[in-house]
């Protein structure tokens, strides 16, 4: 409500905003009934091996597909969760339906799921994600977190416990959007990453602006150095495969590839996956 905004505001009256603010207060009350349901689902778009362009692995990406509103993207509900805190009720419904979809595929490839920057000022984290995981007999070495340096800015010693805590018992860590917010290179050193996610807004302009290509290269010998792996987000044309490939690039993710898949139709991904590799009945391995 326009409370804050004092009495004689003029804002108050403005028809537009009435209707933003009661449709904002209705989807907050939906997002936390289609969390509870189980409506808000893990869609999986597939990490590739940029040399051999074999899928490694998927990032989990949470959707709403809502009755009346279509399909409502994580830049929609995700914002409203986290002010309604239900953040980690959105987390850990994600992760018990991805673990349940990864179970079933025909490869057990790992799952790359999204922590948002204030779970990691969460201590209990690493209990809620490992609890998740017991339940559904998934281990922990299939399973990364994306964080962002974004979390770390905050109480950096407890994000740094918490990421080290489930480290410790077998997850892999891996800093999203590289590049885009508050670096602090120090913390990289303090923190035991595995990857580093270069973000899209430097990727899609290697190939056309030189300075880009200077900053990716500097991330990647950067990575390099300190034994992490690089994957370049964001990936929508051919061109930028050599390119990155050329800077000494790991792993890409992106359009080019494959969009976030639904949980059935990355089940079938997987089988093809498993039948091109040759499955003992020895179907064709040399026609590709
Ligand atoms: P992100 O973690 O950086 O995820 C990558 C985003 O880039 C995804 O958007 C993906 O669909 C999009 N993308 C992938 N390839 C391309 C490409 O070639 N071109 C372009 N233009 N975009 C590409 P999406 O699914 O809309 O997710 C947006 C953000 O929402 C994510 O960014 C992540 O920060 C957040 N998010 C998504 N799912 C979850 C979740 O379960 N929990 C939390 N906490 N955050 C989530
Ligand atoms: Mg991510
Ligand atoms: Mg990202
Ligand atoms: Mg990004």
């Amino acid at each position: 409500r326009a409370k804050n905004e004092g009495r004689g505001s003029i804002r108050e009256f403005e028809p537009g905003m009435v209707l933003e603010t009661r449709e904002r207060g209705a989807i907050e009350i939906e997002v936390g009934r289609a969390i509870a349901d189980g409506q808000i689902v893990p869609h999986f778009q597939p990490l590739v091996d940029l040399r051999t362009q074999q899928v490694i692995g998927f990032e989990v990406l949470a959707r709403w597909p809502h009755p009346e509103r279509g399909m409502i993207g994580p830049d929609v509900f995700i914002p409203i969760a986290q002010r309604a805190g239900l953040i980690t009720d959105l987390t850990l419904s994600i992760l018990r339906q991805a673990c349940q979809v990864a179970a079933r595929w025909s490869v057990p490839l790992p799952i790359a799921l999204n922590i948002a920057p204030e779970q990691l000022q969460d201590r209990w984290l690493p209990e809620k994600l490992l609890g998740v995981l017991a339940e559904q007999g998934f281990p922990a070495g299939r399973l990364e977190i994306e964080i962002t340096e974004n979390a770390l800015v905050a109480d950096f010693e407890t994000a740094r416990r918490v990421i080290a805590s489930l480290k410790n018992q077998g997850v892999r860590i891996a800093l999203d959007d590289f590049g885009s917010g508050c670096s602090s290179l120090s913390h990289l050193s303090q923190l035991p990453i595995d990857k580093i996610k270069i973000d899209r807004s430097f990727v899609k302009s290697i190939t056309t602006h030189p300075q880009s290509a200077t900053i990716v290269s500097a991330i990647i010998g950067l990575s390099r150095s300190l034994s992490m792996t690089t994957i370049a987000e964001g990936i929508e044309e051919p061109a930028l495969v050599d390119h990155l490939l050329t800077l000494g690039c790991d792993l890409g993710q992106g359009f080019l590839f494959s969009r976030p898949l639904c949980a059935q139709d990355t089940g079938i991904l997987v089988q093809n996956l498993a039948d091109v590799c040759g499955e003992p009945d020895g179907r064709a391995t040399d026609n590709d």
